[in-house]
């Protein structure tokens, strides 16, 4: 699907922005930790028909779905300077009132052409831009990108809906306190959203020197992710007292959060329901049956026949794998320990304090 991210148990019950535009081959910046290196490979090019692709799909679209720029490359990166794919993609998307979640680690943000661009499209609500750091001051996992002062630098300087994102999340090097972390670009974006570092199995010996507690990330056991919840709990109390927003994309701790982990509550634009609206619905009603799950205001079943094609079809294969999740507790519980689905129904469950991962 070349306009969508691929379907799995993991993106398609937690992911509102599952709809993405590629402008480049391969990424220049070349971190360590880049996930994006699992499905790559090969020289960095431009991405031409992507262009073509996306104006194609645009010009038929009348309702505000947000795409991602990008997934499995930097967008602003260096070859962005000549190609201007990611330039092109954004000026079709303002043109045709279609939303960008603009996700980079480039100081681009703040030179022209796209600062300009980005701050157009911030005025009609068309813009969501997220700068990702690992840390605000060491830079040796992602030493062929900006320094990170760099970016935040960037992000402080334009004028425009931001989050930032603290990912990966690695403890013991992205900061020792969550609260100076926090105190310290509480000026520069809206909201913070962080996911803790995932890694392969045979990793662990490398990032052993930073953390040592992993629990499984992907279904099958071969991917692992930091598990640090009091560390993801400080951040959120953090924020609170100083005014930000806080998300957590992937982590399933709902009750952590104050707001959409992409920072969409702040344009305007459609979204498809993930489990966080199962939560949210599960905080009034404790339990609900899955015939009475409407999603009203989202894009769910009816809405989905008025897409293009391309779109119709990639949306309704994730909502087709999300559907199947609620129904099965094996995949709710590696997913999130607050939901169960029980009797026939979905349930609230109550958070064991001193375990939380553990209901
Ligand atoms: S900038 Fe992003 S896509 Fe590029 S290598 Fe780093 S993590 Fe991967």
């Amino acid at each position: 699907m070349e306009l969508a991210i691929n379907p799995s148990k993991i993106i398609s019950p937690l992911c509102y922005s599952v709809l993405r535009l590629e402008p480049y081959t391969n990424c220049a910046y070349s971190c360590l930790y880049c996930y994006a290196r699992w499905y790559r490979s090969g020289r960095i090019k431009p991405r031409a028909r992507a262009i073509g692709m996306f104006a194609k799909v645009a010009k038929k679209l009348d309702l505000r779905i947000p795409f991602r720029l990008s997934t499995l490359s930097d967008p602003l990166q260096d070859i962005e300077e000549n190609a201007k794919v990611s330039y092109k993609l954004m000026k079709i998307a303002m043109d045709n009132e279609i939303p960008i979640i603009l996700s980079t680690k480039s100081d681009r943000i703040a030179k022209n052409p796209w600062k300009s661009l980005i701050e157009e499209m911030a005025k009609d609500g068309l813009i969501v831009v997220q700068v990702s750091v690992s840390s605000l001051d060491r830079n040796e996992l992602e030493p062929k990108a900006p320094h990170p002062q760099n970016r935040i630098k960037a992000l402080e300087s334009i004028d425009a809906p931001k989050v930032l994102r603290l990912q990966p999340l690695i403890p013991n090097y992205s900061f020792e306190n969550a609260e100076e972390f926090v105190e310290r670009v509480k000026d520069v974006a809206d909201q913070i959203t962080t996911e803790p570092l995932r890694i392969e199995r045979g990793e662990i010996e490398f990032y052993g020197k930073f953390w040592s507690r992993w629990s499984n990330y992907s279904f099958e056991g071969e991917l692992l992710k930091a598990d640090c919840y009091e560390i993801l709990e400080e951040l959120s109390v953090a924020c609170k007292r100083y005014g930000l927003d806080f998300g957590l994309c992937k982590e399933g701790y709902f009750h952590l959060e104050t707001a959409n982990c992409c920072g969409l509550h702040m344009i305007e634009c459609e979204l498809r329901p993930t489990l966080r609206e199962v939560y949210k619905i599960l905080l009034e009603k404790r339990e609900i049956g899955l015939d009475e799950l409407k999603f009203e205001g989202y894009l769910f079943v009816d809405v989905l026949s008025k897409l293009p094609r391309a779109i119709r079809k990639a949306l309704r294969f994730h909502e087709k794998l999300f559907l199947k999740c609620l129904k099965d507790n094996s995949c709710l519980s590696h997913l999130t320990p607050l939901i169960r689905f029980e009797d026939g129904k979905l349930k609230l469950i109550n958070l064991d304090r001193n375990h939380p991962s553990k209901p």
